[in-house]
Protein backbone atom coordinates (compact mmCIF):
# COMPACT_ATOMS: atom_id res chain seq x y z
CA UNK A 1 0.00 0.00 0.00
CA UNK A 2 1.47 3.32 -1.07
CA UNK A 3 1.51 5.94 1.02
CA UNK A 4 0.24 9.23 0.13
CA UNK A 5 2.76 12.15 -1.03
CA UNK A 6 1.04 14.90 1.35
CA UNK A 7 2.09 13.09 4.75
CA UNK A 8 5.60 13.78 4.52
CA UNK A 9 4.82 17.25 3.99
CA UNK A 10 2.26 17.19 6.91
CA UNK A 11 5.47 15.51 9.12
CA UNK A 12 7.59 18.12 7.85
CA UNK A 13 5.15 20.77 8.94
CA UNK A 14 4.69 19.12 12.41
CA UNK A 15 8.66 18.82 12.54
CA UNK A 16 8.66 22.48 12.27
CA UNK A 17 5.84 22.54 14.26
CA UNK A 18 7.61 21.41 16.94
CA UNK A 19 10.77 22.83 16.65
CA UNK A 20 8.65 26.34 17.08
CA UNK A 21 7.00 25.43 20.43
CA UNK A 22 10.40 23.90 21.87
CA UNK A 23 12.39 27.52 20.78
CA UNK A 24 9.19 29.60 22.35
CA UNK A 25 9.13 27.19 25.50
CA UNK A 26 13.18 27.41 26.06
CA UNK A 27 13.31 30.79 25.28
CA UNK A 28 11.16 32.04 27.50
CA UNK A 29 12.69 29.53 30.26
CA UNK A 30 9.23 27.74 30.30
CA UNK A 31 7.77 30.86 32.42
CA UNK A 32 4.13 32.84 30.66
CA UNK A 33 5.24 35.64 29.06
CA UNK A 34 2.16 36.93 29.48
CA UNK A 35 2.41 38.17 33.01
CA UNK A 36 1.90 41.56 32.56
CA UNK A 37 -2.11 40.64 31.85
CA UNK A 38 -4.61 40.78 34.91
CA UNK A 39 -4.58 38.04 37.26
CA UNK A 40 -2.38 35.04 38.81
CA UNK A 41 -1.07 32.44 36.43
CA UNK A 42 -2.68 29.17 36.23
CA UNK A 43 -2.74 25.98 34.15
CA UNK A 44 -0.83 24.92 31.83
CA UNK A 45 2.22 26.71 29.66
CA UNK A 46 0.86 27.14 26.39
CA UNK A 47 2.33 28.71 23.15
CA UNK A 48 0.19 31.85 21.77
CA UNK A 49 0.31 32.55 18.27
CA UNK A 50 0.81 36.57 19.01
CA UNK A 51 -0.84 37.20 14.80
CA UNK A 52 -3.60 34.43 15.00
CA UNK A 53 -3.36 32.09 11.96
CA UNK A 54 -6.90 33.61 10.60
CA UNK A 55 -4.65 37.15 9.88
CA UNK A 56 -1.58 35.54 9.59
CA UNK A 57 -0.87 31.62 7.91
CA UNK A 58 1.49 30.19 8.94
CA UNK A 59 1.66 32.17 11.89
CA UNK A 60 2.41 29.16 13.59
CA UNK A 61 5.35 27.77 12.38
CA UNK A 62 6.99 31.44 12.94
CA UNK A 63 8.87 31.78 16.37
CA UNK A 64 8.90 35.60 16.00
CA UNK A 65 5.16 35.18 16.40
CA UNK A 66 5.04 32.88 19.42
CA UNK A 67 5.27 32.96 23.37
CA UNK A 68 4.94 31.18 25.59
CA UNK A 69 1.84 31.95 28.42
CA UNK A 70 -0.38 30.42 30.64
CA UNK A 71 -3.52 28.83 30.02
CA UNK A 72 -5.33 31.40 32.11
CA UNK A 73 -3.66 34.15 30.59
CA UNK A 74 -3.74 33.02 27.39
CA UNK A 75 -7.78 32.39 27.85
CA UNK A 76 -7.42 36.42 29.14
CA UNK A 77 -6.05 36.74 25.78
CA UNK A 78 -8.42 35.44 23.51
CA UNK A 79 -11.36 37.21 26.00
CA UNK A 80 -9.63 40.88 25.76
CA UNK A 81 -8.29 41.04 22.68
CA UNK A 82 -7.92 44.91 22.41
CA UNK A 83 -6.64 44.96 26.14
CA UNK A 84 -4.18 42.34 25.30
CA UNK A 85 -3.12 43.90 21.80
CA UNK A 86 -1.88 46.80 24.26
CA UNK A 87 0.01 44.29 26.37
CA UNK A 88 2.16 42.96 23.03
CA UNK A 89 -0.05 40.03 23.29
CA UNK A 90 -2.40 40.45 20.43
CA UNK A 91 -1.63 41.29 16.71
CA UNK A 92 -4.37 42.77 15.00
CA UNK A 93 -4.34 42.19 10.39
CA UNK A 94 -3.65 45.43 9.87
CA UNK A 95 -0.43 45.04 12.21
CA UNK A 96 0.57 42.42 10.30
CA UNK A 97 2.70 43.15 7.49
CA UNK A 98 3.96 41.48 4.55
CA UNK A 99 7.74 41.52 5.56
CA UNK A 100 6.94 39.30 8.41
CA UNK A 101 5.39 36.73 6.57
CA UNK A 102 8.75 34.06 6.07
CA UNK A 103 7.62 30.84 4.94
CA UNK A 104 10.53 28.45 4.64
CA UNK A 105 11.84 29.21 8.55
CA UNK A 106 13.80 25.82 9.15
CA UNK A 107 17.19 27.34 8.52
CA UNK A 108 16.41 30.45 10.41
CA UNK A 109 15.71 27.73 13.36
CA UNK A 110 18.78 26.25 13.25
CA UNK A 111 20.94 28.82 13.36
CA UNK A 112 18.55 30.71 16.52
CA UNK A 113 19.02 27.33 17.85
CA UNK A 114 22.75 27.55 17.77
CA UNK A 115 22.52 31.23 18.92
CA UNK A 116 20.36 31.03 21.75
CA UNK A 117 22.81 27.65 22.95
CA UNK A 118 25.38 30.28 22.97
CA UNK A 119 24.10 32.85 25.16
ZN1 LIG B 1 0.42 33.62 33.02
Amino acid sequence: MALRPVSAKRQAEADLRWDVRQLTLSRARWRCQGTDAPGPCGGDLDVHEVAPRSVYPGGHLDSDNTIAICRRHHNWVGDNPAAAAELGLHRYSWEVTTTSKVVPRSETLVERHDRSEQR
